[in-house]
């Protein structure tokens, strides 16, 4: 039997519902339940993939080429599961279907309503697909009481009422501030927040309470009281130093038992956390530590770079060192020497990235790292630049630049407008739409033998996550390889490059994919774990 937990949010934004859905589901897995996370985003973008990294967070790319909201990159962490374009879905996705059969004629003249066309497309959508499962985790984007949010939690409100009896739980996360001036968790506002979701409908099982201290008994009776829960239901969700402690501060709270205890399930047992003990262990207990520039664009927003900063922090662990972030805005290095800035640093980044603003600063970064010698990891755009910067100092092309700045005499990084996809021609036009058209998903690449790529990865065969429109030009190759810059990974077919190294580099490697998407705590993705082992090494040179 299948049971349903529904995981929504109120007080404020920014909570950390995705971890906490990713937390549960963690430790339903440890008791041996298989488990399944999906996400209901209620903005009216068809996908996050058009959005600004710098207001929604990272695009997070899943195998099959879905561009989806970072929450589930969580989930994919936590759990371990590859998550799919099933698992995430938008009020823009649902209107642009029903939309597209309404014109074509397949509601047969009814009129469209929110109630029942919307909400039903929203429960079809939970209910799909789910049937290997234990436990399917349903996280409600925004906070209870925003507008679009209403068909969601009306949607789920239903199906309260329509699945079998205890087969469904409301979890609701929320803010206990603390106000100094009264020495006081609030309850308040989680008190208001339960009557919205209330007056709506839904009743809350259990309340996750997010706080920067222990609650004490008096307000968790409060709470208890005025939002209709059982006391043991009021869960303590304290802030912790490190998100993997997370799923092992929830079993010290209870969470899980109460979670079995409301679908009438044995709690009893242990959970298996030892994994999760030691990775929390060994973040804390770092035996040295690496300094990384990460040379970027929205580093305003660390939200922009969420799998980068996770995928860094198991390479950290893969090593026992703590990585430390050194953010720096690739536009000062426009105006600046980029050298007192990276001084003393042991590995540069250079992500990903769309648009001419802050390029020529990473160009910069790139040749520092290049000339003194420091890893230096370029990923997708950090790629491009990298092979733009090659081509300009080494392989005597100075015009050398990318189209996705404009005509250019040198097109070192084109367009890209013709790939296979399996047995499949994908064609994109210069002029066509910019959502969902980009080269997404899953490709395989074969590396070359002997050559720095393979030999950390332990193989020559392998499948990384792409998003990009761009492509670093084969017309280059020969004059680029002649100067020591390798094209090591190539597409199966031989067409695309995939990564190239600086032969003679300590650790110079460009990759076209996103290796951070398909890191995790308990399987460090071997790129990174090779950058900071690189980074080590340096740090014992300065
Ligand atoms: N803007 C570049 C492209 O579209 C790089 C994209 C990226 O870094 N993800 O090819």
């Amino acid at each position: 039997m299948t049971r349903y937990v529904f995981i929504t949010g109120g007080v404020v934004s920014s909570l950390g519902k995705g971890l906490a859905s990713a937390a549960l589901a963690a430790l339903l897995q440890a008791r041996g339940y298989k488990v399944r996370l999906r996400k209901l985003d209620p903005y009216l973008n068809v996908d996050p993939g058009t959005m600004s990294p710098t207001q929604h967070g990272e695009v997070f790319v899943t195998d099959d080429g879905a561009e989806t909201d970072l929450d589930l990159g969580h989930y994919e962490r936590f759990t371990g599961v590859p998550a799919t374009r099933a698992d995430n879905i938008t009020t823009g996705r649902i209107y642009l279907d029903i939309i597209t059969k309404e014109r074509r004629g397949d509601y047969l003249g009814a009129t469209i309503q929110v109630i029942p066309h919307v909400t039903n497309a929203i429960k079809e959508f939970v209910l799909d697909g789910n049937d290997a499962y234990d436990f399917v985790l349903v996280e409600i984007g925004g906070t209870v009481g925003d507008i679009e949010g209403l068909p969601f939690f009306e949607a789920i409100r239903q199906l309260g009422q329509e699945l079998p009896r205890g087969t469904c739980a409301y979890v609701h996360l929320t803010l206990l501030p603390y106000i100094p001036s009264a020495g006081e968790l609030k309850t308040k506002p989680t008190q208001h927040s339960v009557a919205e979701l209330r007056s709506i409908g839904i009743q809350p099982d259990i309340l996750l309470c997010r706080c920067d201290r222990p609650i004490p008994r008096e307000e968790r009776r409060k709470l208890a009281q005025f939002c209709n829960v059982r006391e043991s239901a009021v869960i303590e969700a304290r802030d912790v130093s490190t998100i993997y402690e997370v799923p092992l501060s929830y079993r010290e709270e209870g969470l899980d038992r109460e979670v079995l205890a409301h679908f009438g399930l044995d709690g009893g047992t242990e959970p298996k956390l030892d994994r999760w003990r030691q990775i929390t262990h060994r973040i804390k207990n770092p035996e040295g530590e690496v300094a990384i520039a990460i040379v970027g664009k929205y580093t305003g927003l660390k939200d922009a770079y969420k799998s980068l900063i996770e995928a860094l922090s198991h390479g950290g662990i893969a090593n026992r060192v703590r990585v430390n972030l050194e953010w720096i805005e690739s536009e000062v290095f426009e105006r600046e020497d980029p050298a007192p800035f990276l001084e003393g640093l042991h590995g540069i980044l250079v992500p990903g990235g769309f648009g001419q603003r802050g390029a020529e600063g990473k160009i910069r970064a790139a040749r520092y790292a290049r000339e003194r010698k420091i890893p230096y990891f370029g990923i997708c755009f950090g790629m491009q630049m990298a092979v733009v910067e090659a081509a300009r100092s080494l392989a005597g092309i100075p015009e050398a630049n990318s189209s996705e700045f404009g005509p250019t005499p040198e097109p070192v990084v084109g367009l890209l407008t013709e790939w296979m996809k399996g047995n499949e021609l994908e064609r994109r036009m210069a002029e066509g739409d910019l959502g969902g058209t980009m080269r997404l998903g899953s490709y395989a690449a074969s590396l070359a033998p002997g050559s720095k790529i393979a030999e950390i990865y332990g193989g020559t065969r392998i499948a990384e996550r792409h998003r990009h429109r761009y492509e670093v030009n084969m017309a280059y190759r020969e004059r680029l390889e002649a100067k020591g810059m390798r094209f090591a990974g190539l597409s199966p077919d031989g067409l695309l490059p995939e990564t190239v190294e600086v032969v003679g580099h300590p650790w110079f490697v460009g990759v076209q994919f996103h290796p951070e998407l398909k890191s995790r705590p308990f399987e460090p993705h071997p790129l990174f774990s090779s950058f900071i082992a690189a980074a080590i090494e340096q740090s014992r040179l300065v």
